[in-house]
């Protein structure tokens, strides 16, 4: 799978992924690629018609889209939040209607957790659900909905009674649909071709039944919803590190050609430097991620090691992308060249699904109560 996913972003992704980014165009066809694939299953079960890809195997080939354009990895991204928390915590008959149409990726799926007054403070969401006989009612304001506008699902973080509840609403793919609007598509630095959106709910009405979980969930959604994230910042994780390779590629190739004082940049001891250090950093980010995915894979808690994994190499990438903006002197500003590209996509790995400093939190309370647990 990694092998193939390789194969078609050299072929495919890499050739086209500039013109389209700098037309902010969706990548339809690369799409139904990835729908044939049948990544949009990654981590589905087979029994709903996934491909069941283990963690380390679904890192992996997100690598390889990120290589070629990060947004590749920012389509299959958000849908697997989402499939992962339906699998994790969906009934069997949320299940089997769900899970079958998004492995193919006819029902894509956004995740909607932030809003205006609460990103890192996710617990401090308003967005509320009240129930009115068969139905939930919602209003609020989402925001940053990566997705949005073109999925079928949503997974939808709202404030009942209870507590905070993970939704799962159903919806045509469009700019409207019963009380849901999409409000503003926000112009972003880089990360384009994807549309991130935001979204107003007013007296939307879902089914009872779009509690995920059912009625025994409700107000445990915060939770559900972050453990979800895990997997996420795995995604992150490698979607940086497929980032820097590609800068990395593109400055060594460019160390070679390029000749001042009479020989190639490389045999600058400051440039050669450089090349090294940025080297070490992305083995080093590899090894993070493989460990992250590993422990998840054992089904051991991988908050700790997610969140360092998705810390260090989201990291390295925006470093990565600005040393290899420097070896490329001024060839590195111009939209001639991708570097410019992976410099304005690697800052988002420092925000998505956490914050650098979010991240340090997750890690230094997962270390303190592994600790306690170890020593008490
Ligand atoms: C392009 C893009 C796509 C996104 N896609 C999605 C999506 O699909 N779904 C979704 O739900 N969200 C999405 N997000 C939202 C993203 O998860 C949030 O932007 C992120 O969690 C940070 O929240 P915030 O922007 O509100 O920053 P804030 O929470 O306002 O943070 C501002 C600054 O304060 C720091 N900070 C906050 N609290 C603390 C603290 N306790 N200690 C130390 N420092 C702190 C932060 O690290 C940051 O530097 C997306 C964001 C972007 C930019």
């Amino acid at each position: 799978m990694v092998a193939t996913v390789r194969e078609w972003v050299a072929r495919d992704v890499t050739p086209n992924a500039s013109a389209l980014e700098q037309a902010d165009e969706f990548p339809a066809e690369m799409v139904e690629q990835l729908k044939a694939f049948g990544l949009f299953g990654s981590k589905i079960d087979p029994t709903h018609g996934g491909l069941g890809l283990d963690t380390l195997t679904y890192a992996r080939v997100v690598e390889e889209l990120a290589y070629g354009w990060m947004t590749l990895s920012g389509v299959v991204n958000t849908h697997t939040i989402v499939a992962t928390l339906i699998e994790r915590q969906g009934t069997a008959e949320q299940k089997d209607r769900w899970l079958p149409k998004m492995a193919t990726g006819e029902w894509r799926g956004a995740f909607s957790l932030s809003e205006p007054d609460a990103g890192s403070d996710a617990a401090s969401l308003r967005c509320r659900a009240e129930r009115d006989g068969d139905e939930w009612v919602i209003n609020g304001t989402k925001t940053w909905v990566t997705n949005g506008e073109r999925a079928s699902i949503l997974a939808l973080a709202a404030r009942t009674p209870e507590g905070i509840t993970c939704f799962i609403v159903e919806k045509e793919p469009g700019p409207s649909h019963g009380g849901i609007t999409v409000s503003r598509n926000i112009d972003k630095l880089g990360y384009k071709g994807i549309e991130t959106v935001e979204m107003s709910y007013v007296d939307h009405r879902v089914p009872a039944d779009a509690v995920l979980g059912g009625d025994d969930r409700l107000g445990r959604g915060l939770g559900d919803v972050l453990g979800a994230l895990e997997m996420g910042r795995i995604n992150i994780a490698a979607r940086a590190l497929g980032v820097a390779r590609a800068a990395f590629d593109a400055a060594m190739a460019y160390s070679f050609e390029r000749e001042t004082f009479g020989r190639p940049i490389n045999q600058h001891q400051a440039i050669a430097f450089k090349l090294a250090d940025m080297a070490t950093k992305i083995e080093a980010s590899r090894l993070l991620v493989r460990s992250a995915a590993e422990a998840a894979d054992a089904g051991r808690r991988a908050d700790v090691e997610a969140g360092m994994a998705k810390l260090y190499c989201s990291e390295t990438a925006l470093e990565v992308a600005t040393e290899a903006m420097r070896i490329h002197g001024g060839m590195g500003y111009v939209k001639d060249l991708p570097i410019e590209r992976y410099y304005r996509d690697a800052p988002l790995m420092l925000l998505g699904e956490g914050t650098s400093e979010i991240q340090r939190m997750v890690i230094a309370r997962g270390l303190l109560s592994r600790w306690q647990a170890e020593h008490s």
